[in-house]
């Protein structure tokens, strides 16, 4: 999404475009990770030294609300944000934190489950795998916590 369709979706939203906020949708687009509303703070007060983490945290709540930003489901706090809103997965490096988008049509979500079918209306499914990320591989580094946690075993 560039600054023209973030002002769109502002302006549907009553929204007002404030540089404050354009520039925490700029700095959420630019990095490639996920943030939390602490590590975007960082990075926004380098550009607005007086802004507090307050902003910074109810902008991305105002985001969420208006389909700008979701929160990462299962990654553990503190919870972490995502601009692309196109339908995907994660996988969460468990050493670096790192979190990988992706894409949709490379996972096959499973079947619905037995307790929920015919039951439950399931209306979409959210997959973050966990393990370690190439980076870490590469550098050597073991996973702190080696366990599965409860997860499905690949
Ligand atoms: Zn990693
Ligand atoms: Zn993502």
């Amino acid at each position: 999404m560039n600054q023209e369709e973030f002002a769109a979706v502002c302006h549907r939203h009553a929204l007002k475009v404030t540089p404050q906020r354009s520039e925490i949708f700029r700095q959420m687009q630019a990095c490639r990770d996920h943030l939390s509303a602490e590590a975007l703070y960082r990075r926004v007060r380098c550009v607005f030294p007086r802004i507090s983490f307050d902003t910074v945290h109810r902008t991305l709540q105002t985001f969420a609300a208006v389909g700008l930003a979701r929160v990462v489901e299962g990654t553990g706090l503190p919870r972490r944000f995502d601009v692309n809103t196109r339908r995907h997965h994660h996988f969460w490096c468990r050493h670096c934190n790192r979190l990988i988008d992706i894409p949709h049509d490379g996972l096959k979500v499973g079947r619905i489950p037995a307790v929920l079918e015919g039951r439950h209306h399931v209306a979409s499914a959210r997959l973050v795998l966990e393990g370690v990320c190439e980076d870490c591989l590469a550098s050597g580094s073991k996973s702190p916590n080696p366990g599965l946690d409860g997860g499905l075993e690949l």
